[in-house]
């Protein structure tokens, strides 16, 4: 038997997938099979290549086994790979809590490591829930989050989520969170405006019971790449201050460059409360996340020992990570990778604006590194139309994996101006292919 037969059968006897109706991928799905990764691209068991539209789950920002990566990793595996962070102090943590203070929006001073996006945002729930009854506020317990906002999976983060299929069977345990809408980005100036006052009208009302506004700055990811503009990011940002409110900027996708700055936030001079970063932090390479904090909600946790932060996770600021993500910022400096992705970002732009002309096209929109558009038919994440593309693009050497009707690329930044020209025309074919 191949060994592509042998390990499918194991996976499918063996490996609950993330995300997937179990009984339908036993009985239909041919999985790929890959065995390695190399820039842009991912080869399965038979050598094909494919390129990394999604740059795998949008964390290989720098593309695959970048040789920089690689070598600090295997450096500071020779030394030392972990080390509780309790009561102990280690150069790759602390040299990275302050690169990356250097690069956060201003007055973030403060680094809390954990484990990935989910334990990033949890980690700053409890901040802000913490804070308040530190301050004696502790009815401050609401929070306020977007529709169709991806937060992560864990529980505190699922409360968070306004995805409806990932948050339903939750519903009865969740954090209490209000969602409100997004203001659309060319549609009417009516629902641009209801859209402010409708956030304006919550905190105006319920701002004494609001720990904090979470938001996925500029890009709602798992929502389907739904873009809305500054101003509403920044009429969040002066409601916040104005009824005492955290704002929590979940950046764990927007942030690295994603979306043409180092940070969302910065297109918006945004500076938020609190800042999570995960995904693109540690570049594809290992999980690792990061909360950061101003002096304000630091210093909520000074005082007796009762009020501190009793909150962590076993690998917390883990060396290997930590070495991995200083390297990530040496290379984002190194290799100018923001600069010269603003070019590779206009030639999104402008193929999704092509695309948006095909029949089978709703809409389309582009930000940075990301070009969405969604398919006529109404699915929503259950939606099937992606999955015809996606096969199609897999027969054509590309992982498209689609967000339900959405069909979308956000490859590595610093992605060959070859691979993405030849990414793109994938994505066309294979439209025109799976709609016709
Ligand atoms: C992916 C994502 C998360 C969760 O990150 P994990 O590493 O998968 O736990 C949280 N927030 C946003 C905006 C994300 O895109």
């Amino acid at each position: 038997m191949s060994n592509r037969r042998q390990l499918v059968e194991m996976d499918k006897r063996r490996v609950w997938h993330p995300y997937t109706p179990m009984e339908q991928y036993i009985a239909e799905t041919e999985p790929l099979v890959i065995e390695r990764a190399e820039g842009s691209r991912i080869f399965d068991v038979d050598g094909k290549a494919y390129l990394d539209a999604n740059a795998s789950w949008w964390v290989a920002l720098l593309g695959h086994r970048h040789p920089r990566l690689v070598q600090v990793l295997r450096e500071q595996s020779e030394r030392m790979c972990h080390v509780a962070l309790a009561g102990i102090a280690h150069e790759p943590a602390a040299r990275l809590a302050e690169e990356l203070c250097a690069i956060a929006p201003q007055g973030l001073e403060h680094v809390f490591f954990s484990d990935n996006g989910s334990t990033a945002v949890e980690a700053a729930i409890k901040l802000a829930l913490q804070l308040w009854h530190n301050e004696g506020h502790g009815e401050r317990q609401r929070f306020v989050a977007l529709q169709g906002a991806f937060h992560g999976d864990t529980i505190g983060a699922t409360g968070l989520g306004g995805v409806e299929v990932f948050r339903r069977p939750f519903a009865g345990v969740v954090l209490e969170c209000a969602h409100v809408p997004v203001p659309p980005l060319e549609v009417a100036e009516q629902a641009y405006g209801r859209a402010f006052e409708a956030v304006e009208q919550l905190l105006r009302q319920d701002g004494d019971a609001i720990a904090a506004v979470v938001v996925e700055p500029l890009i709602q990811g798992a929502a389907g790449m739904r873009i809305y503009g500054v101003d509403y990011l920044k009429h969040l940002r002066a409601l916040c201050d104005r009824y005492d409110v955290l704002l929590i900027a979940d950046e764990v996708f927007t942030g690295y460059g994603r979306t043409g700055t180092m940070w969302a936030c910065d297109q918006a001079g945004v500076k938020p409360d609190i800042l999570c970063t995960a995904k693109g932090l540690s570049g594809g390479v290992l999980p690792m996340g990061a909360t950061l904090a101003t002096d304000r909600v630091f210093e909520a946790f000074y005082g007796a020992p009762d009020r501190a932060f009793y909150y962590g996770h076993t690998y917390c600021g883990h060396p290997l990570g930590a070495a991995v993500a200083r390297e990530v910022l040496a290379i984002y400096r190194d290799e100018q990778i923001i600069e010269r992705a603003a070019p590779k970002a206009r030639r999104i732009a402008a193929a999704f604006e092509q695309l948006g002309r095909h029949p089978g096209v709703k809409s389309w929109r582009s930000l940075g590194m990301v070009g969405a558009l969604d398919l006529a038919g109404d699915g929503g994440y259950l939606g099937k139309g992606g999955w015809r593309v996606f096969e199609e693009a897999r027969r054509r050497g590309a992982y498209l994996r689609p967000l339900g009707d959405v069909v979308y690329v956000a490859p590595p930044l610093n992605i060959a101006d070859a691979d993405l020209d030849e990414l793109l025309a994938i994505v066309d074919e294979s439209l025109r292919a799976a709609i016709s």
